[in-house]
């Protein structure tokens, strides 16, 4: 799950995303929540420069075809896809199937991102932490869909 989602401040901007679920409490008190935060993982300051990607989402990113920018013009989908990688190998150790992640972001999104433009227009697309995780055969799920991971669990279970 995104450690945004949890409360930590791992934000771009030194903040964080609080969520009130019960499910989720229940999974947190059941020991069942893996954090990470991809961008932190790959050693990214907090704060830390708003990015986003430009010219498509993150399986272009992947696949080299575009990239992630900071705010300012300096790229860095290297260090986006190093983060993704890290949440790669967490999901293979834990045998983690579903992923909670933070919508909108660069790394987290998984139905929405932001153009590239950094107006605060927002476009279909995943980041590229869920692209890679999707490519992987993990379901990616946003903090608003917690319903829809809880039956994907059971359903993953039965
Ligand atoms: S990279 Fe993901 S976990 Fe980290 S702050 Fe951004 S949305 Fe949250």
């Amino acid at each position: 799950m995104s450690a945004c989602l949890l409360g930590k401040k791992v934000r771009y901007d030194g903040g964080s995303l609080s969520v009130n679920n019960q499910v989720l409490e229940r999974w947190i008190s059941e020991g069942r929540i893996v954090s990470v935060c991809p961008e932190v993982e790959a050693g990214m300051s907090i704060p830390r420069k708003p990015a986003e990607i430009v010219d498509g989402s993150g399986n272009r990113v992947l696949d080299g075809k575009t990239d992630v920018v900071e705010k300012g013009g300096n790229m860095v989908s290297d260090g986006f896809i190093a983060g993704a990688s890290v949440a790669l190998e967490l999901c293979k150790k834990f045998n983690i199937e579903i992923a909670i992640l933070a919508e909108s972001s660069p790394s987290c999104g998984s139905s929405l991102i932001y153009d590239g433009s950094f107006s605060g227009h927002r476009i279909p697309g995943m980041g590229v932490t869920a692209a890679l995780l999707r490519r992987h055969g993990i379901q990616v799920f946003n903090q608003y869909e917690i319903a829809d991971a809880n039956k994907a669990i059971h359903a993953t279970s039965a």
